[in-house]
């Protein structure tokens, strides 16, 4: 087999590695990006219909929050390869089964209006937040996000010398479940709010202290959930568009199987075919870290200590996280008419849809069941339509839908293989709950399929234990932990190894903050020309008020 040489190879072709990619083909390297499945985008994916021409279904991200905002986004150029996001101005609703809506619209002024249906009060709280905390929002959650961690200490010490880094600290002191009592009296709105916390995974159950500000960053984005006109996958079609275009390579179907150490520096990598890419520069790899540490480095190349700290790295619900869900695809005939369109005709519009919980009780009650590893089926579910926004999604007339459920990896005692036994009965249930908002699905189905815990870990092996965020996200795998304190600032276990993607800070989801973080270290480590502007922690919180 013959050798390719290249300045960098870069393992995985995420969206997260792809932005990593981008900044460094774009700054002239030879970049080689391989990838195990035939395309590129990772969990920005969107297949055709396996039943059905013409229907488009995401078997991993459907809502993008927010991307033409991230600063990737701009410095990489992306808009000029074909990437066009949609803002659906309903932007998440939640039916009731008292037949009123609750709706969160992308303008804060209407969301005041729908609030007020239920409490004044709330309404006031939720615009007063909104305002209020914006650039609270911006200075510390993002900029925490958008920058390589900084030890615990540090950053509760920088915190505490300002005035908003104080108030921060004693907004999110409180536990999320905590927050949303003591700022809303509506029961919807608190469920809602928890919802959405355990939807983004900030933290593993919302009862957890020191997550009170994620209830306060939700308002203030919250609104911000859109699609890609054509599916997730144009996010990462425009990606790998961009690496090419900056004469990057993506080598597709080739799974790596081997980091190539020469003299004690990552040198390359081998494919599992035996094709051999060597990198004259640096490797750089955006796959779950025991794929990184355990397959590719080898345990003989690591730190006892490292060795064992990365056997210990949990995923998903074994770590008591809940970035793990089955999932409905369907077809229909015509879009959900939620029996809450009487109350307020827009919840037929609404994007990122909440179906099912109506009590912070009923969050707690089905993530507390996810945890015994028992599937529940008939609490909440997360819907949407994206033909309604987007219509080259599905043909004239018809729709498109998607539902997820938090469940279990593993079935209780019986293992995850009890999801194929299972899994026509569970769609079932998951349909019958969605239809109790919604009757009308229930005559205009077309068709449906499952996808379980283990399929998305069959799809992309990253997702180990179905775990979307591809490690737990805890507090001893977070922020300076994330993936373990020894490697947690995108650099790996031998020289001329680097880090990006889900597992490291600041985790999973489509924000490729870990991928811009991951280009900030390399290039700084480097000593390459930083030709953008990233924001340092350090220096923004020491110049806030
Ligand atoms: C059902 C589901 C719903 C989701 N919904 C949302 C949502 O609505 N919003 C949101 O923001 N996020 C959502 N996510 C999460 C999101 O998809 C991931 O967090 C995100 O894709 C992670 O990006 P990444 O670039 O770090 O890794 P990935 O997207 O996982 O990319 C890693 C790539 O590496 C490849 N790879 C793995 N091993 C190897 C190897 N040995 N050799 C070569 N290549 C390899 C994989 O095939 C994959 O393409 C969802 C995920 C799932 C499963």
């Amino acid at each position: 087999m013959s050798n390719q040489d290249f300045d960098v190879v870069v393992i995985g072709a995420g969206h997260n590695a792809l932005v990593t990619a981008g900044y460094l083909a774009k700054s002239g390297l030879s970049v080689a990006v391989l990838e195990r499945t035939a395309f590129v985008g990772g969990g920005a994916g969107t297949f055709p219909s396996p039943y059905h021409p013409g229907f488009l279904h995401e078997y991993h991200s459907q809502f993008h929050r927010n991307i033409p905002n991230l600063p990737w986004y701009e410095d990489l150029g992306l808009d000029q390869f074909g990437l066009e996001y949609i803002y659906p101005p309903v932007n998440n609703g939640m039916p009731l089964s008292d037949g009123r809506a609750l709706i969160i619209h992308a303008d804060p002024e209407e969301t005041r209006k729908s609030i007020e249906r239920f409490s004044k009060k709330d309404a006031e709280t939720y615009v007063d937040i909104y305002h209020r905390y914006a650039e609270m929002g911006r200075n510390i959650w993002f900029v925490r996000d958008y920058s390589p961690p900084i030890p615990p200490d540090e950053e509760a010490d920088l915190l505490k010398k300002t005035k908003m880094g104080r108030e921060f600290l004693e907004l999110n002191k409180n536990s999320a479940y905590d927050m949303v009592h003591e700022l809303f009296e509506t029961p919807a709105l608190r469920a809602f709010y928890l919802f959405l916390f355990s939807v983004r995974g900030y933290l593993p159950v919302p009862t957890v202290e020191n997550t009170g500000f994620s209830i306060v960053a939700m308002t203030v984005m919250g609104n911000k959930a859109m699609l890609p006109r054509g599916g997730a996958r144009q996010l990462g079609n425009a990606l790998g568009s961009m690496v090419i275009h900056h004469g990057g390579f993506i080598f597709p179907a080739t799974e790596v199987a081997e980091i190539i150490i020469q003299n004690g520096r990552a040198a390359g990598v081998e494919a599992v075919d035996g094709r051999k890419f060597m990198a004259k520069k640096f490797v750089v790899s955006s796959v779950d870290p025991t794929q990184t540490f355990l397959r590719f480095v080898g345990e003989k190349h690591l730190d006892s200590g490292v060795a064992d700290a990365i056997k210990g790295y949990k995923y998903g619900v074994s770590g008591k996280s809940f970035g793990v869900l089955f999932a409905l695809h369907a077809a229909v005939n015509e879009a959900p008419n939620y029996t809450a369109s009487r109350f307020d005709p827009r919840i037929n519009q609404a994007f990122n849809t909440c179906v099912g919980y109506e009590t912070p009780e009923d969050v707690l009650h089905h993530l507390g069941e996810v945890i015994e590893g028992k599937p529940t089926q008939d609490i909440g579910i997360q819907c949407a339509v994206p033909s309604l926004f987007d219509r080259t999604r599905a043909p004239d007339g018809k729709h498109v839908l998607i539902a997820w459920q938090f469940a279990p990896y593993s079935v209780g005692d019986l293992g995850p293989e009890e999801w194929d036994n299972m899994r026509e009965t569970y769609l079932e249930k998951l349909v019958s709950r969605w239809v109790e908002y919604a009757p009308n699905i229930a005559d205009n189905l077309m068709y449906k399929f499952s996808q379980t815990p283990p399929d998305t870990e069959r799809h992309l092996i990253n997702m180990r234990e179905g775990d979307f965020h591809v490690g737990a996200l805890i507090p001893s795998q977070l922020g300076y932990n994330r993936p373990i304190p020894q490697y947690s600032q995108y650099r790996g276990p031998v020289d001329k190894l680097y880090l990006t993607g889900s597992g490291t800070h600041p985790g999973g989801n489509i924000t490729g903050a870990p991928g811009y973080n991951a280009a900030n270290a390399i290039f700084q480590n480097e000593n390459m020309d930083i030709w953008w502007n990233p924001p340092d922690v350090r220096k923004v919180w020491a110049e806030m008020d």
